[in-house]
C-alpha cells in the first residue's frame, strides 16, 4: 500500500483537520501519510494519534518555504520531526513571528492606499491558521475595497503590488541544517516548480537526504530528469499529491500522487539508521 507525503491541513493553508486527513488516507487505501504544513509542526499530534486509532503510520513533517535571491522560491520537507528541538522550534516561532509583524506593514502600507484595515480583523480571520495574504485578501473583500480574492492580489498583494510585503524566511540551506539537526530527513520539495537545480550542491553539503521527483505539479518529463538526477547525486525520492483538502478549491484528492512500498522502506530505513 502506498504513501503519499505531501499533505497540508487547516494548521497551514489546508482545509481538512488532521484527523480527517487520517480518515481519508485510511478510505483511499494509504499506508502511510506525512504532515506537511506551512513552516508549523501543529497538526503532527493530532494526526499521529488519529493515526493510532485507525492503523495509518503517519510522519510528522512540515515544510519550509525558504528564499533565494533569484525571483523563486525553494521549498523544504522535513520528515519526522517530532517538535522537540528547542532551534527548530525557535526558528519556527521566528518564522510565525515575522508573519504578525508583516501584517502590520501590510495594513500600514493599504491604509497609504487609502485602504484602512485593522489588522486585528485579518488574524480573526485566520483564527488559528499562520497568518497571511490570503487572510487580507479577504478582509480586503469583507470591505468591499476589491471585488474577489484575485482582484485583492492583482492589484495589491501580489509580489509586484503596491502592499507586497515580503516575510522573515530562513535559506534553503538554513531550513534542511535545521531538519537534519532536529533528527529529521530534509527533502527538496517540487524541485521542476522552483526550477533551481543549481542549489542542489548547496543543499547536499547542508545535509539534504532526497528530492521529490512524484508530485501533483510534475509532467513525466520532469518526475523523470528529477529520478536521473536523484541516482546521480545519491539522493532518496519522495512524492506527494499538495494535498490542500476538500474545500480548497484544489482539485487533487488525497493519494493521487503516491510513492510505493519499496521507496517508502528506504527513506523510513535511512530515518532508523540516524535515529
Ligand atoms: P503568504 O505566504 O502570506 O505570502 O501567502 C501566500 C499564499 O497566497 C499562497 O499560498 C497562495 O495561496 C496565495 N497567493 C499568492 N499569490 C496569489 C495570487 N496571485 N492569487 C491568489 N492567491 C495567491
Ligand atoms: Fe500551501
Ligand atoms: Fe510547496
Ligand atoms: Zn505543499
Amino acid at each position: 500500500m502506498p504513501a503519499d507525503l505531501h499533505v497540508h491541513t487547516y494548521l497551514s493553508d489546508g482545509t481538512d483537520t488532521p484527523e480527517e486527513i487520517v480518515g481519508k488516507a485510511a478510505q483511499v487505501g494509504l499506508k502511510t501519510v506525512a504532515i506537511t504544513d506551512h513552516d508549523t509542526l501543529a497538526g503532527n499530534a493530532r494526526a499521529i494519534s488519529q493515526g493510532r486509532v485507525m492503523g495509518i503510520e503517519v510522519i510528522p513533517g512540515l515544510e519550509f518555504t525558504t528564499e533565494v535571491p533569484a525571483e523563486t522560491e525553494i521549498h523544504i520537507l522535513g520528515y519526522w520531526l517530532d517538535g522537540q528541538e528547542a532551534e527548530l522550534n525557535e526558528a519556527i516561532e521566528r518564522i510565525q513571528q515575522g508573519r504578525t509583524d508583516r501584517l502590520f506593514k501590510i495594513c500600514e502600507k493599504l491604509a497609504a492606499l487609502g485602504l484602512p484595515l485593522a489588522p486585528e480583523r485579518v488574524l480573526a480571520i485566520a483564527g488559528h491558521r499562520v497568518v497571511g495574504r490570503p487572510h487580507v485578501a479577504r478582509a480586503l473583500v469583507e470591505k468591499k475595497y476589491v471585488g474577489s480574492l484575485k482582484e485583492a492580489f492583482d492589484r495589491y498583494l501580489g509580489f509586484h503590488g503596491p502592499a507586497y510585503v515580503a516575510h522573515y524566511k530562513l535559506s534553503p540551506a538554513e531550513a534542511v541544517r535545521l531538519i537534519t539537526t532536529a533528527g529529521g530527513l530534509p527533502v527538496y520539495a517540487h524541485p521542476a516548480v522552483s526550477n533551481y537545480d543549481q542549489i542542489i550542491p548547496e543543499l547536499m553539503a547542508a545535509g539534504l537526504v532526497g528530492l521529490e521527483c512524484y508530485y501533483i505539479g510534475h509532467n513525466q518529463n520532469q518526475t523523470n530528469r528529477y529520478l536521473e538526477l536523484a541516482q546521480k547525486y545519491g539522493l532518496l525520492v519522495t512524492g506527494g499529491s499538495d494535498y490542500h483538502g476538500s474545500l480548497s478549491g484544489r482539485e487533487v484528492e488525497l493519494g493521487t500522487v503516491t510513492i510505493k512500498d519499496e521507496l517508502m522502506d528506504k527513506l523510513r530505513n535511512e530515518y532508523l539508521r540516524r535515529n
